[in-house]
């Protein structure tokens, strides 16, 4: 179930289709046609490819079960409507089996544009489009893998790693930075303030990351930046058990933020 008692979990038809009310449909048509226009000279060429290898449009809420045969075919990746978010364990179990995991509610009118718990727009918005693309979803995979053989204690630190990379990386292009991660892709606020030129960005090292903390509620004072995609699963090529217990050792760096806000 979602935490906020005002969204309930969708639930699919026998035939694998989840229903959207006329008014979920409009709400998914302006999010969309909003967002894809600010979005362009901001995010990554290979985020527009995704969009269009998923045909992904304003016109209906896609739905689950399109995009799965469509990632399938592209990337072998896959994904899979869940209630809301899911423990750990079955989120990395997902990963590794390169599928991802897609809450299926919709935010309301009311939350256009923020909601703290992901939703369908940001789900598939977000980082639907990234799966079509092969040395991405290798790491989404490795992550996983990975995330399941390293104890218990390395949580958080696991985490931090696919907040500065899938929800909030940036990448350098020839034109310039752009954004990847999908918690910049689907929030305006967030993509603003990524790409306005004013915020702190450093160029992507594990360890940095490793001891980064950060909030999920405020737009993110600091971005890492990779050369490509193929960084990312080469990140897992390394010992990252390895380099998690080195980082704990060493401590984090001070916060970036507030703690107490
Ligand atoms: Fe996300």
């Amino acid at each position: 179930m979602p935490k906020n008692p005002s969204y309930a979990s969708k639930h699919p038809d026998a035939a694998c289709i989840y229903s959207y009310s006329d008014d979920e449909n409009a709400v998914w048509g302006e999010l969309f046609e909003r967002q894809i226009t600010y979005l362009e000279g901001r995010v990554a060429p290979e985020y527009f490819e995704g969009v269009k290898k998923l045909s992904l449009t304003a016109k209906a809420v896609p739905q689950i079960r399109d995009i799965d045969a469509k990632l399938k075919k592209l990337t072998d990746a896959g994904v899979e409507g869940v209630p809301a978010i899911i423990p750990p364990s079955q989120f990395f179990d997902l990963l590794s089996q390169r599928k991802f995991p897609v809450a299926t509610f919709l935010r309301h009118r009311e939350d256009m544009d923020y909601i703290e718990e992901p939703d369908l727009f940001h789900e598939v918005f977000g980082h639907c489009p990234l799966l079509t693309n092969r040395p991405y979803v290798d790491f989404i995979e490795g992550f996983g893998k990975m995330a399941m053989s390293v104890p218990k204690g390395a949580s958080w630190h696991l985490f931090r790693l696919f907040w500065f990379t899938v929800e909030f990386g940036m990448i350098r292009t020839r034109d310039g930075l752009r954004a990847y991660g999908a918690g910049i892709v689907s929030s305006p606020s967030e993509a603003a303030h990524a790409t306005g030129g004013k915020s702190e960005m450093l160029p992507f090292d594990l360890m940095t990351v490793l001891r980064t903390p950060y909030r999920i509620d405020i737009v993110q004072p600091v971005y890492f930046v990779i050369d490509r995609f193929e960084d990312l699963a080469a990140l897992l090529t390394q010992d990252l058990g390895k380099a998690i217990e080195k980082a704990q050792a060493i401590g984090d760096l001070p916060p970036r933020f507030d703690e107490a806000a």
